[in-house]
């Protein structure tokens, strides 16, 4: 599975985030040896242990809701924040990198489910976040582009349109904010019931879990 995933992602220019949380470090070890080194988890207890316990050329992205006060358990080695959904996240992050004198790259999380139970920003506060002069003053954070889930669903026309639509709205980030910074470049969309969806509509980072580790108990 591992290795026919990594080729087709591969052809499509497309990064593989494994998301392994609840795996055991043995687990994340296996695929580790064929060769991934980008691995996903959404909660900062079980990723620092994780850390801890694993080599440290992994780079770890955190996937889930975070909360400001556990920012600094993470910040100094958490390769990518996916999951900024307000902007005092994000001053907390800017703090906590600036202590370890690191710049942290994060996304920055939509709502583009149409059922109500995700987090995420919508486009109207993005901007207000992008274009507060709080924001402007940060110096230890890279917003490196955005993040979304579909609607749990069968229905892939559905589907399709919310993936659309984060690429509309990174494209309308893109252009009013980012236009002259080439790192602002990533799409992170599409997990194992989506993903070939999500590469169809422009994704650039995926994140898959139970395709490749065997569903979650
Ligand atoms: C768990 C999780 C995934 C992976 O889900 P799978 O269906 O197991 O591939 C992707 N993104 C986020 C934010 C997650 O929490």
């Amino acid at each position: 599975m591992f290795e026919k995933m990594v080729d087709e992602l591969k052809g499509a220019g497309v990064q593989l985030v494994a998301v392994s949380k609840t795996k055991s470090p043995d687990q994340i070890l296996e695929l580790y040896h064929k060769g991934q080194r980008v691995f996903g988890e959404n909660k900062v207890q079980e990723l620092v242990s994780k850390q801890e316990a694993l080599p440290a050329d992994i780079q770890w992205h955190l996937i889930g809701h975070l909360q400001t006060n556990k920012v600094k358990f993470i910040a100094p080695f958490v390769a990518m924040i996916q999951s900024v959904d307000s902007l005092k996240l994000l001053l907390e992050i800017d703090k906590q990198a600036a202590k370890c004198q690191r710049s942290i790259p994060c996304l920055l999380q939509f709502h583009i489910a149409e059922e109500e139970t995700k987090f995420g920003l919508s486009l109207e506060e993005a901007e207000a976040l992008l274009d507060s002069d709080a924001f402007r003053g940060l110096q230890h954070v890279r917003v490196a582009g955005v993040m979304g889930m579909a609607t749990f669903t069968d229905d892939e026309t559905q589907i399709a349109r919310e993936f659309r639509r984060l690429r509309e709205l990174f494209a309308a980030l893109k252009a009013r904010f980012f236009a002259e910074d080439p790192g602002f470049k990533e799409i992170s969309m599409g997990m194992s019931s989506d993903y070939r969806i999500a590469v169809r509509e422009g994704s650039t980072m995926v994140r898959i879990g139970t395709l490749l580790f065997g569903s979650r108990s």
